[in-house]
């Protein structure tokens, strides 16, 4: 066994122990309440979840999906969550190698999976991940310049700055000529808390990219929504979390393409 390997598997150990982390922080946040205290129980019967029915992935099929004492259904989220944040940390791993971003990067991407998670359920984005994540781009800039491809500190700052600037910006003229428009609420202020965490990370021009690519992930599943439920408000931050994730992998490359030649094809 090689060491990438053995390196890979830890980091979707870590992944998935995040994840079981990141579960209380999605059933959780939306209440208000804390995700420290009190520690893991179960939601249906308030038993607390001993440490070996806590094992991230393991336990939930040992258990049959179901709890100990009251065998009340535990929602297959949990495991899914666990299993997700897993393959998203070595997919960064495998992306990033132990590159000083790798670090910052995992951060991030655990707040997009809890803001996912709940603005699907809740049509909210907690500022806890929101206005927590701008705060730990910034941090995170001010240690790890790389971030914004400079080595000095005081730039990486400045950059995460302008960062949340154009990203938080953007959305809100966005929603400010949506709300004229359509004379109703367009875009919440979460989305645009949101847009702020992701330019503190990834600097203002993949910010600005996820703004636009957002909207074609947003449309595709808004009308398959549509057809099937008549709804035709949706949460928009898993959109701009795909936008960000898809310019995060391939932004520089679709920037290339837009500015040498592939304008022409269009
Ligand atoms: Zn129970």
């Amino acid at each position: 066994m090689d060491l990438n390997f053995l390196f890979g598997a830890f980091m979707f150990i870590i992944g998935a122990m995040t994840g079981s982390f990141l579960n209380v922080c999605i059933v959780r946040l939306p209440l208000e309440k804390s995700v420290v205290f009190p520690g893991s129980h179960c939601v249906a019967c308030g038993t607390p979840i001993h440490w070996y029915d806590n094992i991230p992935l393991v336990s939930w099929l040992v258990l049959g999906g179901r709890c100990r004492a009251c065998k009340e259904k535990i929602s297959f989220r949990y495991w899914f969550v666990e299993l997700l944040t897993g393959l998203t940390f070595l997919l960064l791993y495998r992306h990033y190698g132990v590159q000083p971003v790798l670090w910052p990067y995992l951060v991030m991407v655990s707040g997009f999976i809890v803001a996912v998670f709940v603005d699907f359920g809740y049509r909210i984005i907690p500022d806890e991940v929101s206005i927590g994540g701008m705060i730990a781009g910034v941090v995170f800039s001010l240690i790890v310049p790389q971030l914004h491809a400079t080595r000095s500190p005081f730039l990486g700052v400045g950059f995460a700055l302008l960062g949340v600037l154009v990203g938080g910006g953007s959305i809100y003229l966005m929603g400010i000529i949506g709300d004229f428009v359509f004379k109703k609420e367009t875009m919440g202020g979460g989305d645009v808390k949101l847009m702020g965490m992701i330019g503190a990370f990834m600097g203002w021009k993949l910010a600005l990219l996820t703004f636009f690519l957002a909207p074609f992930f947003g449309a595709g599943f808004g009308i398959v929504e549509k057809i099937r439920t008549k709804d035709s408000t949706i949460a928009y931050g898993p959109f701009l979390i795909m936008g960000a994730l898809a310019s995060l992998f391939w932004g520089d490359k679709i920037i290339n393409f837009l500015i040498t030649g592939g304008i022409y094809h269009l």
